[in-house]
């Protein structure tokens, strides 16, 4: 496996953060979650992290949507409704931005080949360019 080499991580990081500026959010998005698939489905990006009394702990976007604010404690509920409008604000290609993320910041490690799909996807038209 070839990982990505710091320079490269650290270029990735800069271009996805100016172009999705969400990334930075505390609340939703791939910095408020641990790296991984949706706990529900696992098959879409875990963006949310949840306190509810569901068993999931973290959720994607389609599972937030399906579960609702039920996903969160009473407690969160006006939160629970903020948070939901957001990741329906987030672009059809947040997946692969959250994931491309989590490869950027060194916390999942995935041969540089498989990378190009998710560049090609969260970054459509270039990679960064070098400085
Ligand atoms: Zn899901
Ligand atoms: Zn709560």
């Amino acid at each position: 496996m070839t990982a990505l080499d710091a320079d490269r991580r650290r270029e990735l990081c800069a271009a996805l953060r100016a172009r999705y500026p969400w990334i930075d959010h505390d609340e939703i998005g791939p910095r408020a979650v641990e790296a991984g698939e949706c706990d529900r489905c696992g098959a879409e990006a875990r963006l949310v992290t949840t306190c509810g009394p569901t068993r999931w702990a973290s959720l994607g976007r389609t599972c937030a949507e399906d579960v609702g604010e039920r996903a969160w404690c009473d407690g969160h509920a006006a939160d629970a409704a903020a948070w939901l409008a957001l990741l329906r604000g987030l672009p059809a290609e947040a997946d692969a931005v959250a994931r491309l993320w989590w490869v950027a910041t060194g916390e999942v490690r995935i041969d540089a080949s498989n990378v190009e799909p998710l560049l090609a996807k969260a970054l459509p038209g270039g990679r960064p360019r070098p400085r």
